[in-house]
């Protein structure tokens, strides 16, 4: 059924707590934690519990879900100080959903990846 856990999905198990994880907010049906190899001074993956396999399936399947999971980001962006305000490089942030193996996805278990704490160029390459 879609959104049950899958045996073999990495954040499956961090959901349910058999692999650990460094979390950093949790509500009743998401989680957000500390991205093992971050690429920014914070690097924090929040999730869905439910599984779904990309950001998109998510919202086809639970646009409010997947908002929320966006507020999260936000909530969690203003506990870490990287939300826009004044100057310097706490002041922003970049919320990333790799979608599909050709553009990094390597966990297919939906996820926003919350980084700040730098600079950013843009295009994000
Ligand atoms: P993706 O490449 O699918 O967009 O993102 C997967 C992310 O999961 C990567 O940034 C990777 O560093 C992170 N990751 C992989 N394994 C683990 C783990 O066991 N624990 C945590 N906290 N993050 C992980
Ligand atoms: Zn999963």
């Amino acid at each position: 059924m879609a959104g049950e856990p899958q045996a073999d999905c990495l954040f499956c198990k961090i959901v349910a707590g058999d692999v650990p994880a460094t979390v950093v907010r949790e509500s009743q049906e998401i989680i957000a934690f500390r991205d093992i190899n971050p690429q920014a001074p914070t690097h924090i993956l929040v999730i869905p519990k439910a599984h779904y396999p990309d950001a998109a399936a998510l919202a086809a399947a639970e646009p409010q879900l997947a908002a929320d999971v966006l507020v999260e980001a936000g909530e969690v962006a203003a506990e870490e100080n990287i939300a826009p305000s004044g100057s310097g490089p706490g002041t922003g942030y970049r919320i990333v959903f790799n979608t599909g193996s050709g553009a990094g996805q390597t966990v297919f278990h939906a996820h926003a990846h919350l980084l700040g704490g730098r600079g950013f160029n843009w295009p994000p390459g």
